[in-house]
């Protein structure tokens, strides 16, 4: 897509670091890491969110992220790694051609904070947005 950053680095337009490629999916290292070894994986054909994403296609960008995370836990002796993925600016999505962040993390670090937990009222309004949600997919 014209003007998008990612799909340039995908056509080799612009420069990259490039970790991983086959014939849907690239992943290369974010220039602004989390963490040392942080890389990004896309697929080569735009999708601007997860919900662009042509079906069928997650499971090369799932074994991407494996092959990664197993190379993570040998090369930067990554302990542990995270896999996430944002959709639209309200999560965070800057770059708008879907990527996951595939985020090396070692024991003990304070890398990525988490969500305070939060509660439902009750059981019943937790299973009744269960319903709605579920009659709505
Ligand atoms: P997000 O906030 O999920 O959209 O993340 C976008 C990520 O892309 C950020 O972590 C940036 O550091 C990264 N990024 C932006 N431009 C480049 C680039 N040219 N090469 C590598 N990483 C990039
Ligand atoms: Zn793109």
């Amino acid at each position: 897509m014209d003007g998008c950053i990612f799909c340039k680095i995908a056509k080799g337009e612009i420069p990259s670091s490039k970790v991983y490629e086959d014939d849907f999916v690239l992943a290369f290292l974010d220039l602004n890491p989390a963490s040392l070894g942080h890389a990004l994986v896309i697929p080569k054909k735009h999708a601007a969110t997860l919900l662009d994403l042509e079906p069928g296609s997650g499971e090369a960008l799932l074994q991407a992220m494996r092959k990664i995370g197993k190379a993570l836990r040998k090369v930067v002796k990554a302990d542990g790694f995270n896999c996430l993925q944002n959709n639209f600016s309200a999560a965070g999505q800057e770059v708008m051609h879907l990527h996951w962040h595939v985020i090396p993390r070692h024991e003990g670090d304070q890398v990525i904070k988490t969500w305070a937990p939060g509660k439902y009222e009750n059981m019943e309004q937790m299973a009744a947005l269960a319903g709605q949600l579920k009659a709505e997919i």
